[in-house]
């Protein structure tokens, strides 16, 4: 995703679009080619007339755009190429050295660069962000699988049902150095356990070693939810204000 100066969030598809509309294929096409912001390839383009995100070989040209230093230059270079600070004042809508070309000739009386600057000019503060990619950990069945006890299964189910983040793994033992401190039932890279009131070892765990423990694991860093039987929903609202949701 690409984050506009209004705050607008918009795809990379969309600015594809965007870019193509506001500078003509062929201008994009010879600014990305010139280079001067590094050649995305012959194929980035599938042709002078077919710039699009659907087309085989499209996917030069999105890395290209995706790529915030890349995508700024670009942009800098299109603002050069139509004139912006030319100390001559550049044409008065459009010449051969910076919309017109052959190839468009029949359009000529509708390119203007002087429509197209400010688009360019408001993307100045462009921000690009990557996509946050879905956990590529243990899907809902692995997890359930590693479940020690009913309630261990019906506190992950309601993980998933509230919409929340799945643990990255269940049954972590926490170590100190080369020390076992803990087992914890659900753990959240990178820091965040969860203690399921109810399997057996949990009651070892607060039997054996009590809040001593607890808190040796939070001096480590680590956030501690405790979900309860008695009170499970305390619990899961603590977990979501910590892994979001
Ligand atoms: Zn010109």
């Amino acid at each position: 995703m690409v984050r506009r100066l209004s705050g607008e969030e918009v795809a990379v598809g969309q600015l594809l679009d965007l870019v193509q509309e506001i500078v003509t294929d062929y201008a994009l096409f010879r600014i990305l080619h010139d280079g001067r912001v590094g050649d995305v390839g012959l194929n980035a383009l599938p042709g002078i007339g077919g710039f699009g995100q659907t087309a085989e070989g499209g996917t030069g040209a999105v890395e290209a755009l995706t790529d915030p230093m890349r995508l700024g230059d670009i942009i800098l270079r299109t603002r050069e190429l139509l004139h912006e600070g030319d100390p001559t004042g550049g044409c008065e809508r459009a010449c051969y050295e910076c919309l017109r070309t052959f190839r468009n000739q029949f359009i000529h009386h509708l390119l203007d660069r002087t429509l197209v600057l400010p688009a360019l000019q408001a993307l100045e503060a462009l921000e690009v962000n990557p996509v946050q990619q879905p956990s590529a950990g243990l899907s809902f069945e692995e997890l359930e699988a590693q479940c020690q006890s009913d309630f261990e299964r019906e506190v992950l189910a309601a993980i998933r049902d509230r919409g929340l983040p799945l643990p990255d793994e269940a049954q972590k033992t926490i170590y100190d150095g080369d020390e076992p401190i803990a087992t914890v039932d659900f753990f959240y890279a990178p820091r965040i356990l969860v203690f399921v009131d109810g399997s057996p070892h949990y009651r070892d765990y607060i039997q054996a070693a009590d809040t001593r423990k607890r808190r040796r694991l939070k001096a480590l860093g680590y956030r501690v939810v405790v979900v309860m039987a008695e009170n499970p929903e305390a619990g899961l609202s603590d977990l979501a204000a910590r892994v979001g949701g």
